[in-house]
């Protein structure tokens, strides 16, 4: 890898590999389909899920990256269930964010169920701020990298409902993003997995239940699927036509 900045329109972190699938998967599909470049970075490697192995699940992580057609992924290893708030673990999204110098950045909402998705949420929104000053050095493959602090960001919704600031209609690529999802096969439903201890995300239910959320996000906004998204401030308008189209 060259020091070269991959700048890109999005990018889209999670403390786990299948945490962006999951959460804003249709509305990166949506981006990539409209043009723009896309890239993802896992905090961790996911080792400490119940299920799947650290290979199987990169794998799987690479199988959901061409498949989704991201242009790159960046696995970082904090720790997965050690997620903590250290220097470096900041230096390590600085430079991640240097790196590919997104405009919008998505990221674990601040108050969810899995500590890590916390964690991530608060690392990922201090240094978006640190990115862009000066002061701070990094260096990116032992070059110094230039400060950049990206204009947008938002939290995507995972396990606890929130009211969203924002719902992205997804009804084109809400199917497609389901591709996505199943790439992280170790973590779903199988039949013969039977005799596996059961996790939140295993469990039968849980892609029609993802599936639910989706239609009663999109049935909010009159389209057929949504996905929310909160956002740390409020959001400003220049064109005010772009946001309120007339039809
Ligand atoms: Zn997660």
């Amino acid at each position: 890898m060259t020091n070269k900045t991959e700048k890109v329109y999005a990018l889209a972190f999670g403390a786990h590999p299948d945490d962006v699938e999951l959460s804003c998967g249709a509305t990166l599909l949506k981006l990539i389909d409209e043009g723009h470049r896309v890239a993802v970075c896992d905090l961790t490697q996911g080792e400490m899920g119940t299920l799947g192995t650290p290979e199987t699940r990169k794998k799987e992580s690479e199988e959901a990256t061409s498949v989704m057609g991201y242009r790159k992924r960046i696995t970082l290893d904090l720790g997965d269930s050690k997620i903590h708030y250290t220097e470096e673990s900041l230096k390590e999204i600085i430079r991640v964010i240097r790196h590919f110098q997104p405009e919008v950045v998505f990221t674990n909402p601040p108050d969810e169920r899995h500590p890590d998705h916390m964690k991530a949420s608060g690392l990922v929104y201090d240094a978006l701020y640190y990115a862009g000053l000066k002061k701070i050095d990094s260096l990116y493959n032992d070059e110094k990298q230039e400060p950049y602090r990206p204009r947008h960001l938002l939290y995507y919704m995972q396990f606890k409902h929130f009211d969203p600031s924002i719902i992205v209609d997804v009804t084109e690529t809400f199917a497609r993003s389901r591709k996505g999802i199943l790439a992280f096969s170790s973590q779903f439903y199988r039949e013969e997995l039977l005799h596996e201890p059961e996790t939140m995300i295993q469990r039968k239910e849980f892609l029609s239940g993802l599936e639910a959320r989706a239609r009663y996000l999109g049935e909010q906004i009159g389209a057929h699927y949504g996905e929310g998204f909160s956002l740390p401030g409020p959001l400003g308008v220049t064109s005010f036509s772009a946001v309120f189209p007339e039809r």
